[in-house]
């Protein structure tokens, strides 16, 4: 098969769709792989590693869909390449079709196949392709707390870890899923004082089984919060509630009762947020002060660490672009139920009953 990975054009987006190891897994099976010049660029790598892998280097977008079966990339494609994808062609890509209309619509119309990351689904429930993304936002919210807390950036000036005769700081993480759980090691490792909550107690005995001592759990509602959001100098919000809008757990009312300079970091931002106050921000400008508060809410925090989020989405991408480049879209999603889900709109139709509801279209 064929396969082109363009250079992203989404703004500020320096992922790419393939690592120089998936290109040498693919060549490895006598595939073709066409990579845009500088696509990898923004992740550290270069057109001479992709070659050297085996892929051929194409100078133009328009080259890389012209010729390709498959195109392999990390955004939503954005409305100058709508005209580029061709009829029978499969994408395979974030798509998150239900938050836009006009993408969905250019879709349909394109008469081509698309296997959206997002819905690839496990047997269990679990979204294989989401997950390292949940990982690397975890581990970055503590990076990022733990920068805001200082004092030039209206932070308590607190440093995570204490030093010798000062106590360490206080984390509170809202949610012990993939963000939580990842939110909560990195602060431990840090030192800090941290206390992680859940509703689900699967969660939060695997927590306490895992974690050192300095990690504590306890059950998640609005008493409980209340207490800690009192002594906490970092809270991380790590919720999700499946296909819905994320639960309120902090209300504006709250922040009065926090410390001035205590930093949030609302990793939730994406589903609406599980801060009252959250709104969302970018990376040009990330946070934003509420009653002496600061809220950082950056809706796409993978995103400044391309590398590492690169590769770590791409490892596990591989595998399914291996079954579809082996056995062809239609074989592979018979043969593999988790790919399959990923199945959003195939030849003009809407196949995932999900979106057709968020625009109250028939499919
Ligand atoms: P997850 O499903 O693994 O974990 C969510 C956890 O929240 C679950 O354990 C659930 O039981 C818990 N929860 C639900 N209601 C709760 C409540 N009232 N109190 C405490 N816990 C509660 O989800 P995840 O992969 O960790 O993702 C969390 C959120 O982070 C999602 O909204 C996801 O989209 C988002 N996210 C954002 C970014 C970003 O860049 N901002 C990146 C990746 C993921």
């Amino acid at each position: 098969m064929k396969i082109g990975v363009p250079k992203e054009i989404k703004n500020n987006e320096n992922r790419v769709g393939m690592t120089p190891a998936g290109v040498f897994e693919l060549t490895k099976r006598n595939h073709i792989v066409y990579i845009q010049t500088r696509a990898g660029f923004g992740s550290g790598f270069f057109d001479e590693d992709y070659q050297e892998a085996g892929a051929v280097i194409l100078n133009s977008i328009e080259e890389v869909y012209a010729s390709s079966d498959m195109i392999v990339k990390v955004k939503e494609p954005i409305q100058e390449e709508y005209r580029l994808i061709k009829p029978n062609q499969v994408v395979f890509t974030y798509f998150h079709f239900a938050s836009s209309e006009p993408l969905t619509k250019a879709m349909v119309e394109s008469d081509a196949i698309c296997i959206a990351y997002e819905t690839v689904e496990g047997s269990d429930g679990s979204l294989p392709l989401l997950i390292p993304m949940s990982e690397v936002a975890g581990r970055m919210s503590i990076q990022q707390g733990a920068k805001y807390l200082e004092k030039p950036i209206k932070g308590r000036g607190v440093l995570l870890g204490g030093v010798p005769g000062v106590p360490p700081g206080k984390v509170l993480v809202l949610g012990a899923g993939i963000v939580g759980i990842q939110a909560a090691k990195m602060a431990a490792g840090l030192g800090a004082h941290v206390t992680i909550m859940d509703i689900n107690m699967k969660q939060l005995r695997y927590v306490n089984d895992v974690m050192p001592n300095h990690v504590v759990t306890e059950f998640s509602n609005e008493y409980n919060i209340r207490k800690r959001i009192k002594e906490a100098d970092l809270i991380v919000g790590g919720v999700l509630i499946k296909g819905a809008k994320a639960p309120k757990l902090i209300t504006k009312d709250m922040l009065k009762e926090m410390r001035p300079g205590t930093v949030i970091v609302d990793v939730a931002v994406d589903q609406g947020g599980c801060f009252e106050t959250t709104k969302a921000t970018t990376h040009e400008d990330p946070t934003y002060v509420i009653d002496d508060v600061v809220h950082y809410c950056v809706a796409n925090m993978p995103g400044a660490v391309p590398y590492t989020s690169t590769v770590a989405l791409t490892n596990v991408t591989l595998p399914y672009i291996i079954k579809l480049a082996n056995e062809g879209w239609e074989k592979a999603c018979e043969n593999n139920i988790p790919l399959s889900k990923g199945l959003n709109i195939v030849k003009g139709q809407i196949v995932y009953k999900e979106i057709a509801e968020a625009f109250n279209w028939e499919t």
